[in-house]
């Protein structure tokens, strides 16, 4: 799958710290210890809607990680997916009369357009999910042979993961049964499906069914589960260990669980990854943003309204990325002055001396990327070179330097 052209990022002087980042499986912050190539692999989009300001925030605080990692001398081997074969897709499609494969092909294209212009840097590997059908057979097969998949007798031709052969079951979430159950029947699960061993098992290969896209394969005709998908995708371009599994809240159960636990299964290795780490929702008019509430802004929406994607970038970049947090008209023309105050600073021949405040930001981002303070920390650099005034000539390209590296935002 094509990816999409990475903005340039300047090189600082010196070098970053190493990052700390909240883990969803032990629930502390803690160090990452990536080795000279930094690996994660963060859920993308089903292409079945645009990129709402939800799935930007996302991206955006897995561009930090990569960001700092990269000013920590690391390189990093980023991989994403694009779930372009799914039922929320196919029902979409069902619904608006329209092909599934091209739709899923428009709204990946406009995903493309969307993270270009917030400046994500891009995956090394972009790969989608029907092109890489072979390798989560390939998983398939081998969790079959072992007795950890199991194929229902209704002559579906499904093929389900037994959830009670992961050893460490429920490591990465840490929820109640109960809770998994919830949140597996409102996440796309089927706990009263007849015929499966458990209630929590997951599909992996769903057996072909009239008027749905099915391919030929070892299992049967079909097509594969969405956390198999992720599974093989990262399993084979990252291995285990890997330093980060990222995506938004909602995936911490069960696509990150059941993915991980998939991994585990067929490798007999553990853990899947060092850190799970979760992005918060983003709201508007007090609730999630989601389709089924319909309270969706998109990226592309506020683009074509003319919005300066640096400053969607800023406003999200408010907000700690942890937090759910609500999306307001205020907090984009809060982000746009500020964006305003910072260009204006940074276009001066001269300012305060400005190698304390990448001192400060790099720490500040070390910490949990903690945005909050990193803006603040600018903010208060632009207030003194615009009012105060400075004798660096150095420090206004710096300053311009530290915020398109480090946090994304470029001021030219
Ligand atoms: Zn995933």
């Amino acid at each position: 799958m094509q990816s999409w052209p990475g903005p340039p990022i300047p090189k600082l002087p010196g070098r970053g710290l190493p990052l700390r980042l909240f883990d969803s499986a032990t629930g502390q912050v803690r160090p990452t210890a990536p080795g000279a190539t930094a690996r994660m692999y963060v859920c993308g989009i089903t292409p079945y809607d645009a990129t709402h300001l939800g799935h930007a925030a996302t991206y955006l605080a897995f561009d930090l990680v990569n960001r700092v990692w990269r000013d920590g001398g690391h390189e990093v081997h980023f991989v994403e997916n694009v779930t372009d074969i799914d039922d929320p897709l196919l029902e979409r499609a069902v619904r608006d009369h329209d092909d599934w494969m091209v739709l899923g092909m428009r709204e990946t294209a406009l995903f493309r357009e969307d993270m270009t212009a917030l400046r994500i840097v891009p995956p090394r590997d972009y790969i989608g999910a029907v092109e890489s059908i072979d390798e989560a057979v390939a998983l398939i097969v081998a969790l079959l042979d072992s007795g950890t998949a199991y194929r229902l007798d209704d002559g579906s031709g499904d093929v389900y993961y037994d959830v009670t052969r992961a050893e460490r079951f429920g490591y990465e979430s840490g929820l109640s049964t109960e809770t998994m159950l919830t949140l597996f029947a409102e996440r796309g699960g089927d706990p009263d499906r007849a015929g499966k061993r458990n209630r929590l098992d997951p599909h992996l290969w769903r057996g072909a069914r009239p008027d749905e896209p099915s391919w030929e394969s070892p299992v049967g005709r079909g097509r594969p589960g969405w956390h198999i998908e992720c599974t093989a995708i990262a399993l084979n371009r990252l291995g285990m260990a890997i330093d980060v599994q990222g995506g938004g809240s909602d995936l911490l159960f069960p696509h990150h669980e059941m993915s991980a636990a998939h991994a585990e299964s067929v490798t007999g290795d553990w853990p899947f990854a060092r850190h799970y780490v979760h992005a918060g929702m983003i709201g508007l008019d007090g609730a999630k943003m989601s389709k089924s509430r319909g309270n969706l802004v998109f990226v592309s929406r506020l683009r074509g309204d003319k919005v300066d994607p640096m400053a969607i970038r800023t406003a999200l970049l408010a907000g700690h990325y942890r937090e759910d947090r609500p999306w307001t008209a205020g907090l984009l023309d809060q982000a746009q002055s500020r964006l305003a105050t910072w260009r204006e600073a940074v276009a001066l021949d001269a300012g305060p001396d400005a190698r304390a405040l990448l001192d400060d930001v790099r720490r500040q981002l070390a910490d949990d990327l903690d945005t909050v303070n990193a803006l603040s920390t600018v903010d208060r650099w632009a207030t003194e070179a615009l009012h105060r005034g400075g004798r660096d000539a150095d420090a206004p390209r710096l300053v311009q330097d530290i915020v398109d590296a480090l946090l994304g935002i470029s001021l030219s």
